[in-house]
């Protein structure tokens, strides 16, 4: 069913091509007019059914180019390119078809200038980029809702896979096409491409159904070609199934229709099957006869079934006559027909099984990248947890870390506070007795190492006892306090200065001689005796006695400078209160060096 682009009948340029030019453009016929895009669809509608008068017309508007739209120029390039590819020329109209193609403008001119381009590259005997080009136009049909180009693609990939021998596959696009209900001749076409899948096929079941209502739809679409095509099947199917007879009926009936419509293709078939079914028959002449006829009258400078069909009959019937010379002449043609056609056919089987594995191998890269896009998603979410957790971890470590300082500070504190209780007077804040006598002992250390003086004076508040029985506890506790401070007022922040009982107070006074302590310590006692009562005990005379002793006299060592300074408080007590007493030997040196 298949003419090359050097082969022409009627000016057509080949079976497939006759298809797709005829099936789906059939664009409704339109009344001459002057408007250009009326102009563009007239011709659309005539290009076959009247090649005249589309000749006409688009020479017509390429002489007012100028004056169409972009689209229009655009519709106008596809019908010219159309008629380069009716006209047979495959390499001229390649280029053409191609540049419409890549117009980013009409997709419905664009997808039919596909299809053409399908039917050339067949044509060219292109067959991979025809079968990848189709691959292309049937996964874009889904997007395609002009029913014309829908049609027609489905015819043109019913015709093209069933030419590679893929009859399911052409079956399948056949009833398709059909399901799209087109008109007449549509039917007619689908039909009959049907019938040539289920006959090439062998499945003879629905065939006789089939052809038949095959036949009626074409007839009554008056597609007088598709019809006796449809019918060259069933004389096929008769002469396998060995009813000879009927086929010679059925095909000499519709002889002279075949005859005048001049397909090549037809003719052929008809006469390489009236060869086979007279020879069936036993009519030899008759069957050497058309089998010349199918040679002779067969397409030209291809290799077809018919013509290879007529080759081995005329060689079995030269051999029954015992003409071996002219058995040998067909014997080798028939050889090379059969050969020619067979790999004609192998080629077109090879180039879609090429396309199909071509569709595959890319279909399984792609389905690797996805693979791969998942896995790398999939690290990436991964990531995106581990850097989540191990954030989680570092706050964690923060916060313990945070506890623990917090923990360490709060001990800390708590230790220093203990410390300072354990050092400290609850009442005064100054030294506790034992936090003193370490003080004083440390410090009579360090005088005695750098020679240094020091003194120490004892203090213990003069009848305390009456202002605790006369004012109560709290007041007494008030008068300590401020005693106290009336004390720290006269002292250097080198005296070591602490409570040592009761109302009894102990300083140090480090690089201090007699002299000046006695003249500090009257200070003190002054200050006792003028702040000490304070608002809180008016009327409340406040002292104190003092008891003095120096390293001078006693030594470096604290128990005899406490036990000289009590002696001298206990002097101070006895001479009257109020007053400083330093110790005996002391006394005598301070006052001689004071007199
Ligand atoms: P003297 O002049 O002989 O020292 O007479 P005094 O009353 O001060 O002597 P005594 O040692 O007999 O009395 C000391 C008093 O100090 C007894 C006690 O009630 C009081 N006292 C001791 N410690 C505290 C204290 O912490 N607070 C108060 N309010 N009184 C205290
Ligand atoms: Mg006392
Ligand atoms: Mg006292």
């Amino acid at each position: 069913m298949f003419l090359s682009s050097r082969q022409c009948w009627a000016g057509f340029a080949g079976g497939l091509l006759l298809m797709a030019m005829l099936t789906g453009t059939a664009v409704a016929a339109v009344p001459a007019s002057d408007d250009s895009a009326q102009l563009l669809k007239q011709a659309d509608s005539v290009k076959t059914s009247n090649h005249a008068e589309f000749l006409q017309l688009i020479s017509r508007l390429a002489g007012t180019a100028a004056k169409l739209s972009p689209s229009q120029r655009m519709y106008l390039h596809f019908l010219q390119a159309w008629e380069v590819c009716y006209q047979g020329d495959y390499e001229a109209a390649t280029p053409l078809l191609n540049a419409i193609i890549a117009e980013p403008t009409d997709a419905i001119l664009r997808f039919r200038a596909g299809l053409t381009l399908v039917n050339t590259l067949v044509i060219g005997s292109h067959y991979e980029d025809a079968f990848a080009r189709m691959r292309q136009l049937l996964d874009q049909l889904p997007q395609i809702v002009d029913k014309d180009a829908r049609i027609q693609a489905l015819g043109v990939a019913g015709t093209l896979y069933n030419e590679a021998g893929q009859y399911d596959l052409g079956l399948n696009y056949a009833n398709k096409m059909l399901r799209e209900n087109p008109d007449g001749r549509g039917d007619c076409k689908g039909r009959f491409l049907r019938v040539q899948s289920i006959y090439e096929s062998g499945k003879f079941s629905t065939f006789e159904k089939e052809s038949s209502e095959g036949i009626d739809a074409c007839n009554k679409a008056s597609d007088f070609l598709f019809g006796n095509l449809i019918r060259a099947y069933v004389a096929g199917s008769d002469i396998q199934h060995g009813q000879s007879a009927a086929a010679i009926k059925l095909l000499q009936k519709n002889y002279a229709d075949v005859q005048h419509i001049g397909y090549p293709e037809l003719t052929s078939q008809f006469d390489a099957s009236l060869a086979q079914a007279y020879w069936n028959e036993g009519e030899i002449a008759l069957a050497q006869q058309y089998a010349h006829a199918a040679v002779d009258g067969g397409v030209k400078h291809e290799f077809t079934k018919s013509q290879t069909s007529a080759y081995e009959l005329l060689y079995l019937i030269a051999k029954k006559q015992g003409d071996l010379d002219a058995a040998l002449s067909y014997h080798e043609k028939y050889m090379a027909a059969d050969k020619g056609y067979l790999n004609e056919v192998s080629a077109k089987a090879l180039a879609y099984q090429a396309v199909e594995q071509q569709v595959q191998a890319k279909k399984l890269q792609i389905d690797t990248l996805n693979k791969q896009n998942e896995i790398l998603q999939l690290q990436q979410k991964l990531a995106k947890k581990a850097a989540v957790a191990s954030r989680l971890y570092i706050a964690l470590l923060v916060l313990v870390l945070a506890s623990i300082a917090l923990w360490t500070y709060k001990i800390k504190r708590s230790q220093l506070r203990f410390m300072k209780l354990a050092r400290r007077d609850g009442l005064t804040g100054i030294f506790n007795r034992q936090h003193f006598l370490n003080e004083a002992g440390l410090q009579l250390q360090y005088c005695r190492k750098s020679s240094r003086g020091a003194c120490l004076v004892l203090i213990d508040l003069d009848h305390f006892k009456t202002v605790n029985d006369t004012h109560g506890h709290a007041v007494g506790d008030r008068v300590l306090q401020r005693a106290v401070e009336a004390c720290k007022a006269h002292l250097r922040s080198t005296d070591i200065f602490g409570r040592l009982g009761g109302e009894e107070f102990g300083i140090l006074l480090p690089e201090y001689t007699l002299e000046q302590v006695l003249g500090r310590a009257e200070q003190i006692r002054l200050a006792i005796a003028t702040a000490a009562a304070g608002e809180d005990a008016p009327g409340i005379p406040v002292s104190a006695s003092f008891g003095v002793s120096s390293v001078v006299h006693s030594g470096y060592e604290l128990r005899q400078l406490l036990i000289h300074a009590d002696e001298a408080l206990y002097r101070a007590k006895r001479e009257g209160r109020n007053r400083v007493s330093a110790s005996c030997s002391e006394t005598r040196e301070a006052y001689a060096q004071a007199g």
